[in-house]
């Protein structure tokens, strides 16, 4: 069937069942206390259903599952081949369901449709395929010794992961850290985001009827204080992969310090430049790359880069082009296939990003888009797409993480003005430079203090290259590439004969 039109993915969405229990040892139950919230559609303000509400009784459960299916060795132990089947079944189911899963992403979250169907019908499966096919091609090594001894470096999965997710890529940022966590061998205990719990959720079922061993996948939806809490002071997790805010990134070394002193990786906040070179021409390319880097996914991704620095001599052309991109932007029902942009993920967020904007008016930038304020006709959590001139470096929205649809421009006079502050911040995520001197791209690639420098367009790399911040931006864990597995392994060496040493 052509799928086209909102009719149709609404007539997707009437005919979805909702998970809402938590998933633990190869089944969905109920949290022991009973306890459930309500889980909401951010683009109606709409309560989609309830779901558990995990504590840490339910934590110590689906850790008491993980544990003992890794000990019992049938995936921890298993052959390569047998769990990188698996994992190929895993990702053929979830193509065969994209876009169910895409419609529940997108009540779920707010997100359009035309994201949800990329990232989790797309994206999502890649994830499992390319770690999958990558079980079976990674071998240890062999350090060099006299030939009376053979010295092997080997690589065994850490144990029971925790992965702690953020809200904004649902199950995209499930796959990044699940793939390579299963890939390594290890059992895992999930927890979504309260805001977001349903898909990963549908992904564990999926994951059992692909013949994932029970126990192995556990998911436990509930708030960060108590089931996410519970996760980072666990005594039997071995390590932890956090995704979301620097403030709880914190917290998580804090949880780590105080319990078994867990390794932790984190990926935390950003406030990314995007840099324009007085030699770049300011075409639709260009345009196109400033809107997405700041405005895409309604802003709230890590890499948004919403510090847009341009040359004053050009930061009119620059300003009259991107507004006029701006305003041809769609925003509105995330299941027409024809927004651009769709809600806020929650109504707190909204007040946040909101908050945000009028901090800006407040110290002297200049609304030139949007601006606060609901949008007319819309009774969900929106944020008009908002572009701020005279922004200047140090003001409030171009130090912090906004995490919504905000643009701001920042003039520079030489180009070392614009590296000094591009690097003057506490994150170190991304950047994007655009420049058609090759001298130039290289040495701003170099200086920026980031993970990932994206040069002549916007990119956060893909699968295969790993993704992380410097800074508070991120600990010195990578997600994505061959990278990402490394968080999720130990490292034995094994010694054999050899002269007494
Ligand atoms: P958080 O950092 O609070 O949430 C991320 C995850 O951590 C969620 O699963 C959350 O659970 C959990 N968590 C929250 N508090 C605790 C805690 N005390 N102990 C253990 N786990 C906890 O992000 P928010 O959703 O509150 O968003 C706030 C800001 O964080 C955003 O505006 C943005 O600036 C940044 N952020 C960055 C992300 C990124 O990709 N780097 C992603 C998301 C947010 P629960 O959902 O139940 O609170």
């Amino acid at each position: 069937m052509d799928i086209a039109t909102p009719t149709d993915y609404r007539t997707i969405a009437a005919g979805l069942v909702f998970p809402s229990e938590a998933f633990i040892d190869g089944h969905f139950v109920a949290a022991r206390s009973g306890a459930r919230f309500a889980n909401v559609n951010p683009a109606t303000a709409a309560i989609l259903g309830e779901v558990a509400a995990c504590d840490s009784e339910d934590v110590d459960a689906a850790v008491a599952a993980a544990r003992r299916a890794f000990d019992t060795g049938a995936w921890s132990r298993a052959a390569p081949e047998a769990r990188k089947d698996v994992l190929l079944r895993l990702a053929a189911l979830l193509r065969e369901h994209a876009e169910e899963l895409a419609v529940m992403e997108s009540l779920d979250s707010g997100k359009t449709i035309t994201d949800c169907l990329n990232e989790v019908g797309h994206e999502v499966p890649n994830f499992f395929q390319w770690y999958g096919e990558l079980i079976d091609k990674s071998f240890g090594k062999v350090a060099p010794t006299d030939e009376s001894a053979l010295a092997l470096i080997v690589h065994e999965p850490v144990g029971v992961a925790g992965l702690v997710l953020p809200w904004n890529f649902p199950l995209l940022m499930a796959a990044w850290k699940l793939a390579p966590a299963l890939a390594a061998g290890c059992s895992v205990v999930v927890k979504p985001a309260e805001q977001t719990p349903l898909t990963v959720l549908r992904l564990a079922e999926l994951a059992a009827q692909a013949g994932l061993p029970d126990g192995v996948l556990n998911v436990v939806p509930g708030f960060g204080e108590t089931a996410g809490q519970a996760i980072g002071r666990h005594q039997d997790i071995d390590v932890v992969s956090f995704t979301g805010s620097t403030e709880v990134g914190a917290l998580f070394l804090k949880y780590a310090s105080e319990s078994n002193l867990k390794p932790v990786g984190l990926e935390m906040g950003g406030k990314s430049p995007f840099i324009v070179l007085d030699d770049a021409p300011i075409d639709d390319a260009l345009v196109s790359n400033a809107v997405s880097a700041a405005l895409w996914n309604g802003g709230q991704n890590c890499s948004a880069n919403m510090r847009q620095f341009v040359p004053r001599a050009r930061k009119d052309e620059f300003l009259d082009k991107v507004l006029a991109r701006v305003a041809s932007l769609k925003v509105g029902d995330p299941l027409d296939p024809a927004t651009e942009m769709g809600a806020m993920v929650s109504a707190d967020h909204q007040r946040r990003v909101l908050g945000f904007i009028d901090a800006g008016i407040g110290e002297g930038a200049r609304v030139v888009a949007g601006g606060s304020g609901a949008i007319e006709g819309l009774d969900g959590y929106f944020v008009r797409p908002t572009v701020f001139d005279d922004v200047t470096h140090g003001m409030t929205i171009a130090t912090e993480e906004i995490f919504g649809p905000v643009l701001g421009v920042i003039p520079f006079s030489k180009p070392e003005e614009a590296l000094r502050m591009a690097s003057d911040s506490v994150y170190g995520l991304h950047a994007t430079v655009f420049t058609r001197d090759i001298d130039r791209a290289l040495h701003f690639a170099r200086r920026l203090p980031c993970g990932t420098v994206s040069i002549n367009r916007f990119s956060e790399g893909d699968i295969k290259t790993p993704f992380g911040g410097y800074k508070r931006s991120g600990s010195l864990a990578r997600d994505n590439g061959t990278e990402a597995i490394a968080q999720y392994q130990q490292t034995k060496t094994i010694w054999i004969g050899g002269p007494e040493g």
